[in-house]
């Protein structure tokens, strides 16, 4: 039970990385608090469980005065939009830092405050931020916003973790590799030749496989557990080898 008595929020916990999350924590002993935008998605995850759009900052502080101070704040909520600088709309541009960015600031306004409180009680909490392995710390076509978007999430962790590291608040950034979610099963399927699709992100990972949720979730663990106690503003990699 690693994190027995911690109380721990996930967002985007409806499928893909976020839900593995929620139930590998849970099989842990902790207490978490399941959210994701589309809430019909959180049916069958046996924990309490609460619809939350992070690009809403009304919705996100109404359940924060809900919940009692967090352990464990995840924000994994992301997506990816395709395009190089020449072809990525405003559109796109904007509302890639708007999820990707801006939602993790939202979400640190609303239970940053109440987490200072619970280190201080417990002698740690951990935040972790979904980053990216991809087009952050290497390069990749096609990923202009997503990249940048991704970067910055690494550049905010590291800002949280200075402010915080004499406090036992830790902070710290998750980077995967090509991870089998609905997510990439979509762009594959939407893409104009899915086999050939889903050929070349296997053939950008060198182990020769996509990550399973379950390859992700033991450095989820580990970043919300005391046993990461000494590690803060880390970009942490579960890329199979990407970047050897
Ligand atoms: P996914 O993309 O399949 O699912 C995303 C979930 O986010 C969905 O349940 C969706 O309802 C929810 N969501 C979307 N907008 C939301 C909002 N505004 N508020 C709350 N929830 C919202 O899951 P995934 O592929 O595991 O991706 C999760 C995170 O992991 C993202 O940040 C993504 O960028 C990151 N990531 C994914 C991969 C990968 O290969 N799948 C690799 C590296 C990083």
């Amino acid at each position: 039970m690693r994190l027995a008595n911690k109380t721990i929020l996930i967002t985007a916990a409806g499928q893909g990385i976020g839900r593995a999350s929620a139930i590998a924590c849970a099989a842990q002993g902790a207490k978490v608090i399941a959210t994701d935008r589309d809430d019909s998605l959180l049916a069958g995850l046996d924990m309490e469980t609460h619809a939350l759009d992070v690009t809403s900052q009304a919705d996100i502080a109404a359940l924060a005065a809900k919940l009692p101070d967090l352990d464990g704040l995840f924000n994994c909520a992301g997506y990816v939009a395709n395009g190089t600088v020449l072809d990525v709309t405003d559109h796109d541009w904007d509302f890639s830092f708007e999820l990707n960015v801006k939602s993790m600031l939202r979400m640190c306004r609303a239970f940053v405050p109440g987490m200072l409180r619970q280190s201080g009680r417990a002698g740690t909490a951990s935040l972790l931020n979904m980053a990216s392995m991809a087009s952050s710390i290497k390069g990749f076509p096609n990923r202009a916003a997503y990249g940048a978007t991704k970067a910055a999430v690494i550049g905010l962790t590291k800002a949280i973790a200075a402010d915080y590291v004499t406090t036992g608040l830790r902070a710290n950034a998750l980077c995967p590799g090509t991870v089998d979610t609905p997510s990439l099963r979509g762009r594959i399927a939407a893409s104009s030749d899915p086999v050939q699709a889903e050929k070349d992100f296997i053939a950008r990972q060198p182990m020769g496989r996509l990550a399973l949720t379950d390859d992700i979730t033991p450095m989820v663990l580990f970043l919300l557990s005391d046993e990461s106690k000494f590690v803060s503003g880390q970009a942490c990699l579960v890329d199979g080898g990407v970047t050897i």
